[in-house]
């Protein structure tokens, strides 16, 4: 069944002008009152936090005393976050938000019963006091974000890794999750800067992140861990499972062409791969894996070792 969609697009510095002046006043008018103190509260209510999920979970719960509601989706994707607060409904009324040109999301508004005229104008008057709260709420996101991120390569850098592996340890302990790791580590990656300079150096350990990430289906869990190796969790993967996603990672690695100039660097890695034992540390589980690569290089690179 196809779901009936209308969709607007919502820039608030034209929407407010609609609200105050000569837009469509008639419509938006009849229950001014408990508008305007909806709008109020919300307006005090939502500054009080820079948490998007937060912020949209307190303006979803208070906007239906206006408007009823099945469902609230929330999306940005530049910063790759997705929000869903109740259940589907049959009949959805989107909004793209934007301010000054800033795209701040999209919102999807869902419900069995459809919106009237006068609903929709309520929800764009309130969508209004969501404004500068998401805009801060985005920027703090983002500036947490790239403190736990590696800017050249654009993967986790070591004190996300930290957080993420402990945090899967613990998930997979909890719920008798098998957990893998893989490090991956450059072949002679020092030739290439002695032969090619730093800066190509730096771009084939862009393009290395790029194709790990390309092969993963979860790009959170890939890490820069040192110089030129890096870390892959694999939540949910048992040893062979994972001796698989290495081995995958490092045909593609030799597959693909890198080039300085006109010259083709040939390219290899190595990988090693450890899984959690009973009541193993993060630190024993990078040990092993740290071991298993040792053993990869020593038996001629180009290759996965298993942890023992
Ligand atoms: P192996 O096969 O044994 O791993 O040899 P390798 O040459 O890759 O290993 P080694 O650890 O001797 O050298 C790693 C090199 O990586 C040394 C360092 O100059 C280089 N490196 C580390 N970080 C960066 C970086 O951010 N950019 C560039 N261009 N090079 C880096
Ligand atoms: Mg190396
Ligand atoms: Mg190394």
């Amino acid at each position: 069944m196809k779901t009936p969609t209308q969709t607007n697009a919502i820039d608030f510095d034209s929407a407010k002008l609609q609200r105050l002046g000569s837009g469509r006043p008639s419509v938006l008018a009849p229950r001014p009152t408990t508008l305007e103190q909806l709008r109020q509260q919300l307006t005090l209510q939502l500054q009080t936090s820079l948490q998007p999920e937060r912020i949209l979970g307190l303006f979803f719960r208070e906007i239906q005393r206006l408007v009823p509601l099945e469902a609230l989706q929330y999306r940005h994707d530049s910063s790759d976050l997705r929000l869903e607060y109740g259940h589907r409904g049959h009949h959805s009324v989107s909004y793209a938000l934007s301010h000054e040109g800033e795209h701040l999301g999209e919102l999807i508004f869902r419900r069995n019963q459809r919106f009237s005229e006068e609903e929709q104008g309520n929800l764009e008057s309130l969508l209004a006091t969501l404004l500068y709260p998401m805009r801060n709420a985005l920027m703090y996101r983002a500036a947490t974000r790239s403190a736990l991120r590696d800017p050249l390569t654009d993967t986790g850098n070591r004190i996300a890794m930290d957080q993420t592996l402990q945090r899967e340890i613990d998930m997979a302990k909890r719920h008798l999750h098998p957990l893998s790791l893989l490090m991956l580590d450059i072949d002679h990656f020092k030739r290439v800067n002695d032969s090619h300079g730093h800066a190509t150096g730096d771009k084939v350990l862009k393009a290395i992140a790029g194709l790990i990430k390309s092969q993963l289906r979860n790009v959170d869990m890939v890490f820069r861990f040192g110089g030129e190796e890096f870390l892959i969790l694999l939540s949910n993967t048992g040893g062979e499972a994972a001796a698989l996603v290495g081995e995958r990672l490092r045909k593609a690695a030799q597959a693909q062409d890198y080039w300085a100039d006109t010259t083709r660097i040939e390219l290899t890695v190595s990988l090693g791969c450890s899984t959690l034992l009973p009541g193993e540390s993060a630190d024993s589980l990078l040990r092993r894996a740290d071991s298993a690569l040792y053993v990869a290089k020593r038996e001629g690179r180009n290759r996965l070792a298993l942890a023992g």
